[in-house]
């Protein structure tokens, strides 16, 4: 197990707590002041200003640390780090990354997420466009402005099909490391299309606690850690979000239109009753694989869809 030990300042202390602020561990050791545990290290912080980073990470960790913030910049990009989960003054008018995913609670159709660069000399442009919150937009109106987002915008979409879903949960595969999977992808996308641009932030409209996240992630080959920032409610934070919830959700529902078609009815959204119902339809008339290739099918509507169509055959 590599080791490494690095002496900071107290500001740059107070910098390092803040940026493992959601892996914090408990210590009780001699002197200890924090401690933390990512994905690839474990951290200690010393009452003396020593830090002692421990694990397969450690060296690199460390690095980021050694030089003070700049050194991951000169490493791998030209911007500084991001200070943990609290978010940076002025963020909505910065150039951001923005990452969001839709389609986790409808039993039909994909999970879709969409991470998006929005420029921040492109703002005014993209609210021009028509990009407000995305819980404020209807789904034609989306429809008739992503077409617009997606010729200005470097983005990426990915559409987790059902087959694929459904083959990763029944490994075990929780929906929070199915997201995370999936957004930490799209945003490499991003910025491999970027090139040598690099955004001030990645903001993700958050699932689920930052420690988690990267648990998730955890086996992964290349993370993105950098300037990550997460917010609940992004979408109000940065239109990039906005936008990228935008291009998801449209993809989400290109993605219905196929399934409907394929089905020969329309697929109601959502996980209600109305659901159960076209659900029960869609097993009698095509069975039950069918079915499943186009739903989640560890929902609960599976098994009330079952109970419908068995009452219906009589
Ligand atoms: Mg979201």
């Amino acid at each position: 197990m590599a080791n490494s030990v690095i002496i900071l300042s107290d500001e740059k202390l107070t910098a390092l707590k803040a940026y493992y602020a959601s892996d914090v561990v408990k210590r009780d050791a001699p002197g200890v002041v924090f401690a933390a545990k990512t994905a690839n290290a474990s951290i200690t912080a010393y009452r003396s200003g020593k830090v002692l980073f421990q694990g397969g990470g450690a060296e690199l960790e460390a690095a980021k640390w050694e030089s003070g913030m700049d050194a991951v910049s000169s490493a791998s990009s030209k911007k500084p780090l991001t200070k943990g989960t609290v978010l940076p003054d002025r963020l909505a008018t910065l150039s951001v990354i923005g990452s969001d995913e839709t389609g986790t609670g409808d039993f039909f159709g994909p999970v879709t997420v969409c991470a998006c660069y929005v420029r921040a000399d492109q703002i005014p442009l993209v609210a021009e466009l028509g990009v407000k919150d995305s819980k404020l937009l209807t789904d034609p109106y989306m429809r008739s402005i992503a077409p617009d987002l997606k010729s200005v915008l470097t983005y990426s979409v990915l559409t987790l099909q059902n087959e694929k879903y459904n083959t990763v949960q029944a490994k075990g595969w929780s929906q929070g490391k199915i997201k995370a999977l999936l957004h930490n992808q799209a945003i490499r996308h991003v910025l491999r299309k970027l090139e040598e641009e690099r955004p001030d932030y990645i903001l993700i409209d958050q699932f689920a606690e930052r420690g988690v996240y990267y648990n998730h992630l955890k086996n992964e080959r290349e993370i993105v850690r950098e300037n990550v920032v997460f917010s609940t409610k992004a979408e109000g934070l940065h239109v990039a979000v906005a936008a990228a919830s935008i291009i998801a959700r449209v993809a989400f529902l290109d993605e219905m239109d196929r399934l409907s078609e394929l089905a020969g009815r329309t697929l109601p959204k959502g996980a209600s009753k109305k659901v159960d119902e076209t659900a029960a339809a869609i097993l009698l008339a095509k069975g039950e694989p069918f079915l499943r290739s186009m739903t989640k099918w560890h929902f609960a509507n599976a098994k009330k869809a079952a109970v419908i169509a068995a009452k219906k055959r009589g």
